[in-house]
């Protein structure tokens, strides 16, 4: 396995399988590796001649300066777990190293950047698009892979190649989950053992309103369950929950004929955010 810190070192290694038109894939990460991060790099492993994978913890995407700080990382364990799966490449930049002392370049995402986690965390999404633009032009790859547990990333991310013309092609991967239904999350690491347990909710309450949904209750009516099922019966403090059209997140009142529907929230256990979604059918 090939371990980069600098830009430099990293386009002249590529630049040997882009001349004999290797196909790259490219998986950013911001570490503290588990076992859904790694289904991203074997799912880019099958499908490429090399696989880099980035490991960045990005500050411009932390609205909140303590989130940032307590961030966990865990560099040496994360190079074990890729050097074990037989990741070709590692691109382990520091801050100086992706960013000029000042940042003139700002993106914006409209209406896809201010709703629900953009509502909660402004700015979080101008910071994504601007490192992930960043590191697209740096690894150049031919596919990148993206979990759909961050959906409204996805989302943004897929803007961001249509519009700036990335000739990338987007590969969305399923949500790893732990037996219990826990989305797999660096952050779950930050979570005593007595709030572990109370982390399910989430998952829970995602699958109760989905089937609410399927027995054609109403969407305000499942809102309003799933609310006051937080309030009542929950430690999760809940931030948002939506239910919203999977490509462009507006927001659906009604099921009708809609296809592609996702559930999605977010809430605190402790000092800790969550969040998770799946899909309606
Ligand atoms: P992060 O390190 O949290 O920025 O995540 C890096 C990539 O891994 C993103 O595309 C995430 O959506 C994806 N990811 C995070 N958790 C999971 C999971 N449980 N299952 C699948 N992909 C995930």
């Amino acid at each position: 396995m090939e371990v980069f810190r600098e830009i430099q070192g990293l386009r002249h290694f590529l630049s040997a399988y882009k001349q004999q038109r290797k196909s790259i894939g490219f998986v950013p990460t911001m570490g503290a590796l588990h076992q859904g991060h790694l289904e991203l790099v074997r799912k880019s492993m099958s499908q490429n001649d090399i696989t880099v994978c980035s490991i960045f913890v990005n500050p411009t995407q932390f609205n909140n300066p303590s989130d940032l700080e307590k961030y966990p990382r865990d560099v040496d364990a994360d190079l074990a777990k890729l050097e074990k799966i037989s990741c070709g490449v590692v691109f382990l930049p520091d801050v100086d190293e992706m960013y000029d002392k000042e940042i003139f370049v700002n993106i914006h995402f409209g209406y896809l950047e201010n709703v629900m986690e953009g509502k909660f965390r402004p700015g979080h999404f101008k910071g994504v698009g601007l490192i992930v633009a960043k590191l697209f032009n740096v690894v150049l790859p031919s596919r990148a892979y993206f979990g759909t547990k961050d959906l409204q990333q996805l989302a943004i991310i897929t803007q961001l190649c249509r519009e700036l013309l990335f000739d990338i092609e987007i590969i969305p991967v399923q949500t790893v989950r732990e037996p219990d239904g826990l989305a797999m999350s660096s952050r779950n690491e930050l979570l005593s053992s007595s709030e572990r347990p109370q982390a399910t909710d989430l998952y829970k309450a995602l699958l109760f309103a989905r089937e609410k949904l399927i027995d054609k209750e109403s969407v305000e009516s499942v809102k309003k369950n799933v609310r006051d099922f937080f309030e009542s019966d929950s430690a999760v403090e809940l931030e948002y929950f939506e239910i919203v059209n999977t490509d462009d997140l507006q927001n659906i009142s009604d099921i009708g004929e809609a296809k592609r529907v996702s559930l999605c929230l977010a809430g605190y256990l402790g000092k800790v955010r969550l969040i998770d979604n799946i899909s309606l059918y």
